[in-house]
Order: C-alpha cells, then sequence, then structure tokens
C-alpha cells in the first residue's frame, strides 16, 4: 500500500525539528521519502495537503482504554469514595465482552484524534490486544499483576498467564507485550520480583503507577519504611525498562535515582489535576536530567477524554501556572513529550515519534481551515494551545490508513457508539 500527501507542510519532529514544505511518499510500512521539491510517483492514495500539517502521530503513553465505558460515571468525587463507590463495584462485573466493547471506543476516539501509538494497563489484556489488532493501531499493552488477583484471573494464575500473554504477543509487528505490576501499594515484594524476572527474561518494559497521590506515597513508607520509588529501587525495578506512570509526589532526590537508572516517566496532568492528586510533577527538573518523559491521558473516567492535544495543552500550563514562569515549557516541548518522548519511553525512537526517511509511517494530519486555527503565525504553537483532537482528519498507522478524510476505514463507528452505551448503561445499572 502507498500513500502520497502533496503540498503540505510537514512538521518533522526530527533532530532539527525542521518543519518541511513540500510532499513525503509512504510505501507499505515506511516513510520513504520527505521533499521540497514536488514527487511524481503514483500511490494507491493520493492526498492533497494544501492548508493542513502533517506530523508524527501522537503517543499516549499512560492509558486504561476499556475505561472509557465509565467516561463521566462519579465526576467531582473525592478519589477514595470514587473508587470504592463507582469505580471498583463496575469493573467486578467486568467481563472480556464489555472489555471488547470499551476498547473499540477508546480504538476509535484515539484514531480520530491522532493517537497512534498507545501503552496500555487493564484487565482482560488479551482481548484488549486482539481487539486492537483489528483496528491497526500501535499498542504496549500491560498485562496486569496485582497481588489480590484481577476480575479475570486469581492470583495463582497471574504470572503463568502473564507468560503466555508475553509468548503470544512478543514478535506481533504492532501490539507488544508489558509486565505491569499496579503500584507499590497492590503490589508486595514477591509481586514486584516476579515482575522483574518476567520482563528480564523476556526482555520486555514494565509499567507501573507511582507515586500519583501522596496517601499512596505515605502508606507505603509507613507499611515498608520507603517510599515507592525507594521499593522499586530496592527490588531492582528501577532500572531502564521501566516507564513510571504520575510520579507527582516526588523528591529532587529521587528525580536523580531516576535519572541514574534509565527510568521513564509518564505525566497525566489532566487526569491528576481531576483526581486533585495536590501533587506536581517536577516535569522541568525531569527533563533537566535528560529523563525520557511522554505524555498520557490516563484512563477516560478520570479525564474525560483521550485527546492528546488537550493533554498536550494542560502540561504546558499547569506547569506555567505553578511555577509563575510562562516559559518554563514551551509549546516545542511540550509537543517533543508527545511524539519522540513517548517514542522514547517506549525504546521505539529509531522507529517512531518523528516523521524522517526510513521510519515507521505513523502519521496523522490537522486541517488548519478553521476559525479558531486562523491566522497561522506558529504552527507548533497551534498545535499545543489551540488544537482539539477534533481537528485532525487523518490517521495513518504503520502505513496503513486508519482515518482518512474524517471516514474511519478499521472501524464501524455506529455499531461502536450503540454497543458502548448499552454496555455502560448494563455495567452501572444497579
Ligand atoms: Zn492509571
Amino acid at each position: 500500500m502507498s500513500v502520497l500527501i502533496k503540498n503540505t507542510v510537514i512538521i518533522t519532529q526530527n533532530k532539527k525539528r525542521e518543519q518541511i514544505h513540500g510532499d513525503i511518499y509512504i510505501e507499505d510500512q515506511e516513510i520513504i521519502q520527505i521533499s521540497k521539491k514536488p514527487i511524481t510517483i503514483e500511490a494507491d492514495y493520493k492526498i492533497d495537503g494544501r492548508k493542513k500539517l502533517v506530523l508524527p502521530g501522537l503517543i499516549n503513553t499512560h492509558t486504561h482504554i476499556p475505561m472509557t465505558l465509565l467516561r463521566g460515571y462519579g465526576d467531582d468525587m473525592v478519589l477514595k469514595r470514587w473508587l470504592e463507590e463507582r469505580i471498583w463495584p463496575v469493573e467486578k462485573k467486568l467481563d472480556s465482552r464489555s472489555v471488547e466493547i470499551g476498547t473499540r471506543l477508546g480504538l476509535l476516539e484515539m484514531i480520530s484524534s491522532g493517537t497512534t501509538t498507545f501503552l496500555d494497563m487493564y484487565f482482560f489484556e488479551e482481548t484488549i490486544g486482539k481487539t486492537t489488532k483489528e483496528a491497526g493501531l500501535r499498542a504496549f499493552l500491560g498485562f496486569p499483576l496485582i497481588d489480590f488477583g484481577t476480575p479475570e484471573y486469581p492470583y495463582d494464575e497471574l504470572f503463568p498467564r502473564c507468560e503466555s500473554f508475553i509468548r503470544k504477543w512478543r514478535k506481533h509487528n504492532l501490539v507488544r507485550p508489558v509486565v505491569a505490576p499496579h503500584a507499590t501499594y497492590t503490589c508486595g515484594p514477591e509481586t514486584l520480583h516476579r515482575s522483574l524476572e518476567m520482563a528480564d527474561k523476556y526482555d520486555v518494559l514494565l509499567h507501573i503507577h507511582c507515586s500519583e497521590t501522596r496517601e499512596e506515597v505515605y502508606d507505603v513508607q509507613k507499611r515498608y519504611g520507603l517510599r515507592p520509588i525507594g521499593i522499586l529501587k530496592k527490588h531492582g525495578l528501577l532500572c531502564d525498562k521501566i516507564v513510571l506512570a504520575h510520579c507527582g509526589w516526588i523528591t529532587k532526590n529521587e528525580v536523580f535515582d531516576i535519572k541514574n537508572s534509565g527510568s521513564k516517566v509518564v505525566h497525566c496532568p489532566v487526569s491528576n489535576m481531576k483526581i486533585a492528586t495536590g501533587g506536581y510533577t517536577p516535569l522541568p527538573e525531569l527533563l533537566h536530567s535528560n529523563i525520557a518523559v511522554g505524555l498520557g491521558t490516563d484512563g477516560a473516567a478520570s479525564n474525560n477524554t483521550l485527546d492528546m492535544f488537550e493533554t498536550m495543552k494542560f502540561c504546558s500550563l499547569i506547569h506555567k501556572h505553578h511555577r509563575w514562569d510562562p516559559s518554563i515549557l514551551p509549546a516545542q516541548t511540550v509537543l517533543d513529550l508527545a511524539t519522540i518522548g513517548g517514542a522514547k519511553c517506549l525504546r521505539m525512537e529509531d522507529k517512531i515519534g518523528s516523521i524522517e526517511e526510513g521510519k515507521k509511517a505513523d502519521i496523522i494530519m490537522v486541517d488548519l481551515k478553521k476559525p479558531r486555527l486562523t491566522p497561522q503565525h506558529d504552527f507548533v504553537s497551534h498545535l499545543v494551545y489551540a488544537m482539539r483532537g477534533c481537528d485532525v482528519i487523518a490517521t495513518i498507522v504503520n502505513g496503513k490508513p486508519l482515518m482518512l478524510e474524517n471516514r474511519i476505514l478499521t472501524l464501524d463507528m455506529d455499531a461502536i457508539l450503540e454497543d458502548a452505551e448499552k454496555c455502560a448503561y448494563e455495567l452501572t445499572a444497579a
């Protein structure tokens, strides 16, 4: 399959952060040619790129995709009550069918808002893998490990199931397995050790929630005498294959530990603010230390969308406001986090995260012909401060168009919306 986009502006996100006015040609899975001069080759899809931007697909490095079904179910509640009264009772009722429906809804939302790769952690991850494969997105799927088992498996079965999940997906082109111990307050030393062993055995990523709330940090310290980062360090998990979600309550010394270990961090500003975790991920310090940082939406239940454009804007604003310094996190830095930063977290920076010849063709197109996006003094400013997911008109993953001219090609939108509506009501019925 081949795609030729003509007369466009390419926000490359390459090392020089070049913006190239010209054409781009994609064949099979790869970006073959980027040229300021017209490319005159025949292609299966020929797209007029005038008044549009082409940029790398956005990378959502922390989500729980089936939680789209719980969008708007229990807003404005204190975290503990929200979990105990709303989220956990519904999660107990989940099965493979409801997870499939919620996943499809999330995939639909991601394709239509420009996300091409995501890092997930949820129950029934095998179902999420199968559904994602059909829709054509690139995904890193975290098999969940928790001391008290999951709605899918009792604890005794978790590690053997995790191993077969890894064996099944580790050679797949787009869907990759990840070992996901939930957090240090839900996983004791044994679960952490076994998780590390599993990740080492197959050389796959580890993904964990870390220092999201103050209560979590204090509880863990009370129980083990160490804070979450300290626990991970003690048990060997603080290493270059771990992706730490949140880190809203970490110290300067812990930033130092993260840097020295090569661990990665995912910042989820919208979810943190909505749940009111109070902590500020020390993003300027993390970036100053050259730590790989990506952006995540977290689950739709605590966001309430999977729109990475919105996450970019919130990311920039929260730190400007917090530090009394509008220059602390420029638009270009934030766009870097959502593209090449996410790719680094997933150890994929040589394949995705920027538009360069020879890289995988994960690209999106946004429409500039809108009142909200006129005039265009600065494209990167628009991408971070003015655009929304609904401005995306085309999404291509691994060279395959998943959406063109706002039309979703790999999923049936009407059927998904109807199924999701029905399933959400069933799950939340008393
Ligand atoms: Zn999360």
